[in-house]
């Protein structure tokens, strides 16, 4: 298990680095908020220990930046306080877990197991509708014996119909979730991504269809029904 601990009391880090190096897992420890969120990004943790207060950015914004990311890594969060609002404040940004500082290292350690198995569970996850199903591991879809791989707005786009199904998913949904309310992305960007997933679709020879609700936005259907 690999595990990143982003905390900026040396002596603090050094001791939970310790801690978890007795427990066979691998650590890397950041000491600065712009460091830990470069490391959570590009290094492959199971799960991430995150202070709040942290000089550059703090806890809040680097749990902010990874889930706007699509990084999904668990996250617990240390905070000084025994304060609710920090608490919440973490939990809405995308931290899974908090703990308040002075804490029991074998707490740490416990909420740590307990987060890496819930990791596990998410990754065999799948999404089905009728024939057809998304696997959220691979980003494969499949219908009977034939698959196609997505590519990542494909499938983004996918797994957001498939967890809206029966309602109207609108081209400003689409664009704010995949490509991000700050991009460029217009509504022809949508319909391009529309079209590669109906082809997908056709070759896979599904029941599922996009329907294009007009002037409002898609929603799958049977075709079938
Ligand atoms: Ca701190």
């Amino acid at each position: 298990m690999k595990i990143l601990v982003v905390e900026d009391e040396l002596r603090l880090a050094e001791a939970l680095s310790q801690i978890m190096q007795e427990q066979k897992y691998q650590v890397d420890v950041a000491n600065d908020g712009n460091d830990g969120l470069d490391y959570a990004l590009y290094g492959d943790y199971d799960v991430i220990v995150l202070d709040v207060m942290l000089p550059g950015k703090d806890g809040f914004e680097v749990v902010r930046a990874l889930r706007a990311a699509k990084v999904q890594t668990p996250v617990i969060m240390l905070t000084a306080r025994d304060d609710v609002r920090d608490k919440i404040r973490g939990l809405d940004k995308g931290a899974d877990d908090y703990m308040t500082k002075p804490f029991v290292p074998e707490e740490l350690l416990a909420r740590i197991r307990a987060l890496s198995r819930r990791q596990g569970e998410v990754l065999l996850e799948e999404i089905s509708m009728e024939d057809l199903t998304l696997s959220l591991s691979t980003n494969d879809l499949l219908c009977g014996a034939k698959s196609i791989h997505l590519a990542f707005k494909e499938f983004e786009i996918m797994k957001i119909l498939l967890s809206n199904q029966k309602t109207i998913v609108s081209k400003e949904m689409l664009i704010s979730k995949v490509w991000g309310d700050d991009s460029d992305a217009e509504d022809n960007n949508v319909e391009a991504y529309i079209s590669f997933l109906r082809k997908k679709l056709s070759f896979l020879g599904s029941r599922v269809q996009i329907s294009t609700i007009r002037k409002v936005g898609y929603r799958l259907e049977s075709g079938n029904g």
